[in-house]
């Protein structure tokens, strides 16, 4: 999504406002993709004050996450302020975004927001219960025996230090 910031450059305004929606490709956050069930709306202004424009605004969207205790995919409704500042002195660019075009693409922005405001833990809801260390069977809809006959205690394994993306592994090696 690329924005034409060309007469604020010339100085021949001073303030644009914005009111752009548009579909969004999925991309990668690092360790996974992060997909969009709506389009991305991006409300806001930028302003010009010297050689440094800013845009205060918000960015509003619905992600599709993986929940990283079940693994499920979920939506995820995501509103949040945006403020960033650009500038096309290099002098500047240390504490501003430099830019050497008139045109400022913002999905990288976008995505870097996101990035940023998502929790570590990605959860489908507050209290997901996972899946099941030892037959990985999702413990949100059904119950296993797990518990009772290996004499664990499932409370103590709902930690978020394990990985239950190993519980299936773990039962392919087990007969090893
Ligand atoms: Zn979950
Ligand atoms: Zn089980």
């Amino acid at each position: 999504m690329l924005i034409d910031l060309s007469k604020l450059l010339r100085g021949q305004e001073l303030k644009k406002n914005i009111h752009i929606e548009f579909e969004k490709e999925k991309f990668f956050d690092g360790s996974e993709y992060i997909d969009f069930s709506k389009p991305v709306v991006i409300t806001g202004s930028f302003s010009k004050s010297g050689d440094v424009i800013e845009f205060k605004g918000q960015i509003k969207t619905e992600l599709i996450l993986n929940c990283s205790r079940c693994l499920e995919r979920f939506k995820h409704a995501f509103d949040e302020p945006l403020e960033v500042s650009f500038t096309s002195d290099v002098k500047l660019s240390d504490e501003h975004i430099f830019i050497d075009s008139e045109e400022i693409e913002f999905d990288s922005i976008i995505e870097s927001c996101i990035i940023f405001e998502l929790p570590f833990k990605r959860l489908c809801r507050e209290d997901c219960k996972g899946l099941c260390p030892y037959c990985g069977v999702n413990l949100n809809y059904v119950s296993c025996n797990c518990k009772q006959n290996h004499n664990f205690d499932l409370e103590e394994n709902e930690e978020d230090n394990f990985d239950p993306r190993f519980a299936k592994l773990k039962d392919l090696f087990k007969n090893n």
